[in-house]
């Protein structure tokens, strides 16, 4: 094995965005000695969102970086059940086309799997993100704390030179950019310039129900003792997800319905959607559908428009590297989203220790687009298929086998490791 080159001074590292994948990323390179400056579009005046699902893949990459999600109030998932409230999943047991996972009688088991696996958590996503703020801008720890700008208004950027220039004139010269500004990424344009997100004909509302409100009404008290348990109810082209976060006292909500069905509403966390109009489309799911939908707050409703895109042809361009929803928006049918994001930063770190030399960065980078990207569509592919409709005519017919494979296929890795591997393969 030949040596790593190696030079004395730590890399200086510009992050663009201070989301869930620039802040892990920030936090992974400050570990590793280098001088990270994020600059945030936002004011950051109040994190907003729901809870996002740490799987281990990321579970383990977080506790690599000193994050204990327990800490945070993240709660363990412990199973997932399908609420068969139409007898609709054992009707269709015999046609229905995305996953079988139906006994010889035909019968919907109500629990899907409970998993043997202990570190799959649920964390609000407002908790995840104050938290890796805190570790990276904080003066305690290995390496320079983080420095964060927000409120900033990038308007050029030069791959090239590894620079980037504020709307006040002032030109910020780094090592390496690392664009990080989510879904409707800014830096992506210097790389693939025509790729645009379109919507995927879905969209989803989002609100928090707490497990004492469920625990008043006697006909749905049972799902406020469901502790770490995911509740699914699908049901042709609609679906609602519901699982536990805050250490069990609220239950996160989606409801995903088509795009079309809400052409005039207005999308967007600052937006309040309509509850009326959440109720109205899932009319007749059944009693205990309605009873939850009636819990809804009125004032905490939100609807987001799901977007998708193409795959990039590459996530880099000189020093410009793309990670987490700017290289690859993902739908939020696997609740790997966040996960990939911070698998992206904590590569990024992997492949450029402490000592990395500034003619080493193009090769990392190279390294960086060899980890990731082969990766991260194979499980964008398995997300799209996990979000088609029960009638969907597309839908692929799965196995249970071939599902549980699939989240194995996710959560059975170690980027930090795989990274890892890759430096000491590419010199040996
Ligand atoms: C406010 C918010 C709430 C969310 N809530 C949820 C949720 O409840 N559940 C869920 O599963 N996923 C949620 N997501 C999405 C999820 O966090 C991401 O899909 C995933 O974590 C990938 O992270 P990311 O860092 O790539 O992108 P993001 O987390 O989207 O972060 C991108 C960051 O870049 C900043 N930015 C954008 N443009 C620029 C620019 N030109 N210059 C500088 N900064 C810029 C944004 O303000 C943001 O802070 C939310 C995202 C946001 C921004």
């Amino acid at each position: 094995m030949g040596s790593i080159p190696a030079q004395n001074r730590p890399l200086n590292v510009i992050v663009i965005g201070a989301g869930i994948g620039g802040l892990a990323a920030a936090l992974a390179l400050r570990r590793e000695g280098h001088r990270v400056s994020v600059l945030e579009k936002s004011r950051f005046a109040a994190e907003i969102g729901a809870a996002v699902h740490i799987a281990p893949n990321c579970t383990r990459l977080l506790r690599r970086l000193g994050l204990d999600p327990q800490r945070y109030r993240a709660n363990l998932l412990t199973g997932v059940s399908n609420q068969d409230t139409l007898n609709f999943l054992k009707n269709r047991a015999l046609t229905r086309k995305k996953m079988n996972l139906f006994d010889s009688s035909g019968k919907a088991p109500p629990t899907i799997w409970d998993f043997d696996e202990k570190d799959w958590y649920l964390i609000h996503r407002a908790h995840l993100h104050g938290a890796l703020k805190e570790l990276a801008l904080s003066s305690k720890g290995d390496g320079t704390p983080v420095k964060l700008s927000v409120s900033c208004n990038i308007v050029d950027m030069d791959p090239k030179e590894a620079t980037v220039t504020l709307d006040s004139g002032e030109t910020i010269k780094g090592d390496i950019v690392i664009g990080a500004d989510g879904v409707k990424s800014w830096s992506r344009s210097y790389i693939a310039p025509d790729v645009e997100p379109y919507s995927s004909g879905k969209c989803c509302y989002r609100w928090l129900i707490s497990f004492a409100e469920i625990e008043k009404n006697e006909s749905i008290k049972k799902f406020s003792q469901w502790h770490g348990r995911m509740t699914e109810w699908d049901y042709n082209d609609r679906r609602i997800i519901m699982y536990p976060c805050v250490d069990n006292t609220m239950y996160n909500c989606g409801g995903f319905i088509p795009r079309a069905e809400i052409p005039d509403e207005i999308f967007g966390w600052s937006h309040i959607a309509s509850k009326e109009k959440l109720i109205q489309s899932y009319k007749g799911m059944g009693q205990e559908v309605e009873q939850l939908l009636a819990l809804t707050p009125e004032d905490g409703l939100h609807i987001w428009e799901l977007l998708d895109m193409d795959f990039l042809p590459t996530y880099i361009k000189d020093s410009l590297v793309l990670i987490g929803d700017a290289a690859h928006p993902f739908l939020p049918y696997m609740g790997q989203g966040a996960a990939m994001a911070i698998e992206d930063g904590v590569t990024l770190a992997a492949l450029l220790p402490q000592g990395t030399s500034t003619d080493d960065i193009p090769s990392r980078l190279q390294s960086y687009q060899k980890c990731r990207k082969e990766r991260v569509e194979r499980i964008q592919i398995l997300t799209r298929e996990n979000g088609k409709g029960t009638n969907d005519p597309n839908a692929k017919r799965i196995t249970r086998d071939e599902a549980l494979a699939g989240i194995k296929y996710c959560q059975n890795y170690d980027a930090w490791e795989s990274a890892k591997q890759m430096l000491v393969d590419s010199h040996s």
